[in-house]
């Protein structure tokens, strides 16, 4: 990096930072470090004005009224619509479902579609690296249907077992199932290649892009997958809201997931006419300013640029790999050749929680555990990781204090 380009960059990270309220606050007498982004990632003040501005100017509920509240309301939540349309290169905004993230947007894929259209002896893929939202819903519906779950290895360094996966497609997989980032590792899947080598199978694909979608650039014609899941509080937007892009033609022979108000074009007791997408598929009241702030994220994202987050927080990612290889006792879990901005260790004969209570002494958001990914720890033979998981927001400087306050903790609980 030129001066001028590490001049440039630092000018743009105060900027960025200052436009995130959180990061002021102190933890425990300490200057907030948020390390904890994989998780969910803090809100620009675009979002939180706009969840404050939807309660002073335009709360009603949606698509039924005529009043012009209600018309506002409304014309913000589809105007959110196109946005992610847009944002992810979605032909049709119709092909955008709001959830209540990317939980409930598998979930929906394994009730409406995997229920419907798998029968017994069909096969599922999963991969080791999921979290468990990509694996429970697939066992339910596994269970109730007879399907067989089949499971993409890994390798020491956390990388999907490619040959492994060829050897697992068979004319039985109707559906692959994989997340684009591991959340607990940082590992950047090759989602095209298993995408492409599904399709030979006529399996359908389901990513899930919780880990993805504010990191990377996103275009699933390109990627052409059949579903694409993700979660509006990991992307700077509000908890509470989800996407699935799905192909229109899946979309719409694929049966409603829930029953309810918004999802119906007729009723009668006799008989239900359902509606059109994307409504078919949204049953009941949602989340409605959540959903809003996803077009604020958005912009926000966009305002700060693909390039730049790409780049800083690769730099982030070896900075910090490098500083955190030079202190005895840690082991990095996930060493990928292609990583996110995820750091995922253990320091030998200290427990993860130990360390990640002492660093929230100092001010420091870290998570410990198991990361909703135990098959992973199993792998590993490890209770969990202490994980840092970084955002565009975080700084060099922020690294340093984290690995000087690392060392302090690992020497306290020697
Ligand atoms: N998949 C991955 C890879 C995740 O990281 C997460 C959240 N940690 C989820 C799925 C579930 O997301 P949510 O809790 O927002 O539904």
């Amino acid at each position: 990096m030129t001066f001028q380009a590490v001049y440039t960059s630092e000018e743009k990270i105060k900027e960025i930072r200052n436009q995130f309220p959180i990061l002021k606050e102190k933890i425990n007498g300490k200057p907030l470090i948020y390390f904890d982004n994989a998780a969910t990632t803090q809100k620009p003040q675009t979002v939180i004005d706009a969840i404050v501005n939807y309660y002073s100017h335009q709360n009603a509920n949606i698509h039924r009224g005529v009043h012009t509240l209600s018309q506002k309301a409304t014309d913000a939540y589809e105007y959110a619509r196109k946005k992610v349309a847009t944002f992810i290169n979605a032909p049709k905004s119709e092909q955008i479902i709001f959830t209540r993230g990317t939980t409930e947007s598998i979930n929906l894929v394994a009730f409406s579609y995997a229920r419907a259209f798998l029968n017994e002896g069909d096969e599922i893929i999963i991969s080791a690296l999921e979290h468990h939202s990509n694996i429970v819903p697939w066992q339910m519906v596994c269970e109730e249907k007879n399907l067989q779950l089949k499971v993409i290895p890994i390798n020491d360094k956390g990388e999907l077992l490619m040959d492994a996966y060829e050897s697992l497609l068979s004319n039985k997989t109707k559906i692959v199932a994989v997340n684009h980032i591991s959340n607990a590792l940082g590992t950047i899947n090759p989602i095209k290649t298993i995408i492409s080598k599904a399709h030979a199978f006529g399996a359908v694909v389901l990513i899930d892009g919780a880990q993805s979608v504010s990191h990377l650039k996103i275009d699933v014609q390109t990627l052409n997958c059949d579903f694409f899941a993700f979660s509006g509080h990991k992307m700077f937007a509000s908890t509470g809201v989800g996407v699935l892009y799905g192909k229109e033609e899946l979309l719409n022979k694929m049966p409603p997931f829930m029953g309810g108000g918004d999802m119906i074009k007729t009723v009668t007791f006799e008989k239900t006419e359902y509606n059109e997408l994307p409504h078919k598929f949204e049953a009941g009241t949602p989340h409605i300013e959540a959903g809003i702030t996803i077009a604020n994220a958005i912009e926000y994202i966009e305002s700060v640029g693909f390039e730049f987050i790409m780049e800083h927080e690769q730099h982030l990612l070896q900075y910090a790999t490098q500083k955190i290889s030079e202190i005895e006792r840690i082991k990095i879990i996930g060493t990928a050749a292609h990583k996110a901005s995820v750091l995922s260790f253990i320091v030998q004969e200290i427990h993860p929680y130990d360390i990640g209570v002492l660093l929230d002494k100092m001010g420091i958001a870290v998570r410990t555990g198991h990361h909703c990914t135990q098959p992973i720890m199993d792998r590993f033979c490890i209770p969990g990781t202490v994980r840092a998981s970084f955002a565009f927001y975080n700084t060099l400087e922020e690294i340093d204090i984290f690995i000087e306050s690392l060392k302090k903790a690992i020497a306290m609980l020697k």
